[in-house]
């Protein structure tokens, strides 16, 4: 069987406004271009959830308000007829010191083998340098989004010369983009 191309997607300021440790539904925006976006992506890849989720760790929602939360979008998404195949999320604190945090990469080897993915032929789209370092870890394309914390965060990917394949503002633009490239 050939290997599948997959999209990792952060979640909080790539796929929805990121409202700083949001778990309740009224409070869940999907971004401008997303739902178009993943629209013309999802011809050529499958698309799983990557986040780091310490608000879990941190007890200000529980694991039940993330999943009501989480399964939502994912419902919202479905009604467009775009499938999210499966999320990997980390519950823990960067204190923690687990396996799972982005840029960590525990979560890339699930991937690969959940989904016989080609992780080479591959992207992974975030707002946060640590997606940028996580997708370089596997040696995905990346995409830094600055839709969410990505606009306060460009210096720091320059200081850390971290180097996304792309830089947009725009999930559907960002989206033709890989398009073009693969
Ligand atoms: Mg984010
Ligand atoms: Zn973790």
């Amino acid at each position: 069987m050939s290997k599948l191309k997959a999209i990792l997607l952060d979640r909080d300021g790539t796929l929805i406004e990121d409202k700083n440790y949001a778990f309740k539904i009224e409070d869940l925006e999907i971004l401008p271009g997303v739902i178009e976006g993943l629209k013309i992506l999802q011809k050529e890849y499958i698309f799983v959830i990557v986040t780091n989720q310490s608000g879990i760790g941190r007890g200000y929602y529980t694991l039940e308000d993330f999943h009501n939360f989480n399964n939502y979008l994912i419902e919202l998404l479905n009604r467009e007829n775009i499938k999210i195949l499966k999320t990997y999320y980390c519950p823990h604190l960067r204190e923690d010191k687990c396996e799972c945090r982005k840029p960590k990469t525990k979560f890339i080897d699930e991937i690969i083998k959940d989904f016989n993915v080609n992780i080479k032929e591959s992207w992974m789209m975030g707002d946060h340098p640590s997606d940028i370092q996580f997708g370089m870890n596997a040696g995905c394309g990346t995409v830094f989004l600055t839709t969410g914390h990505g606009d306060k965060h460009l210096d720091e990917l320059k200081s850390l010369e971290i180097k996304p394949t792309i830089i947009s503002d725009n999930f559907l633009n960002a989206a033709k983009k890989i398009l073009q490239l693969d």
